[in-house]
């Protein structure tokens, strides 16, 4: 399964953060999820679970920020927010466009470490 690596990973890093930083508990990890980055968000928190049981990350949370799909219209010279990823095209004229500004990211963005 594609999350299960993904949140492997995500555990197996923050493990080498909290050993750097003198072993610290880390109580949640907040993650950036684009909705281009096809990470189904309630199969990488299930597989986030398991994933954490055995580690030093047991018991602690991921906690999912989704962004949203931003695009660029060539007509409106702007950037405009996706209303469906099912259809690229310009919220406001309609154009369609394959230009992605926002939303293919995946990746950590801070530690919540126990005090
Ligand atoms: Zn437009």
């Amino acid at each position: 399964m594609h999350e299960l690596s993904i949140a492997m990973s995500i555990v197996e890093m923050a493990e080498e953060e909290s050993e750097r930083r003198g072993g610290v508990q880390v109580n949640a990890i907040h993650l950036k999820l684009g909705l281009l980055a096809g990470v189904v968000k309630d199969a990488l928190l299930f597989s986030y679970d398991v994933a954490c049981e055995g580690t030093a990350l047991e018991g602690s949370r991921l906690l999912i920020e989704e962004v949203p799909v931003v695009i660029y219209c060539p007509t409106c010279q702007a950037e405009r927010t996706l209303k469906s990823i099912q259809r690229f095209c310009c919220s406001v004229c309609e154009t369609p466009t394959p230009q992605v500004v926002e939303g293919q990211e995946l990746g950590v963005v801070a530690l919540e470490i126990a005090p």
